[in-house]
């Protein structure tokens, strides 16, 4: 088990630690355990993408959905 950033790679605890998931139809492509500011980071690009791409939206478990 790894305890680091899957982005920045720094340590991270449990309690910090946000894991979001890429999901394309259905089925998880990807996903990744972020520190706080990597988890920011990582909503703040997916919402700019859904500003461009209307396919692409986040759930209430930060779970990223691409139709
Ligand atoms: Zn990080």
């Amino acid at each position: 088990m790894s305890d680091s950033c899957d982005a920045c790679g720094s340590a991270v605890e449990d309690a910090l630690a946000r894991t979001v998931r890429l999901s394309v139809d259905r089925s998880t492509v990807d996903e990744q355990r972020l520190c706080p500011g990597c988890f920011a980071d990582w909503i703040d690009r997916y919402e700019r993408e859904m500003q461009s791409d209307p396919d692409v939206t986040i759930d209430g478990e930060n779970d990223i959905i691409v139709d």
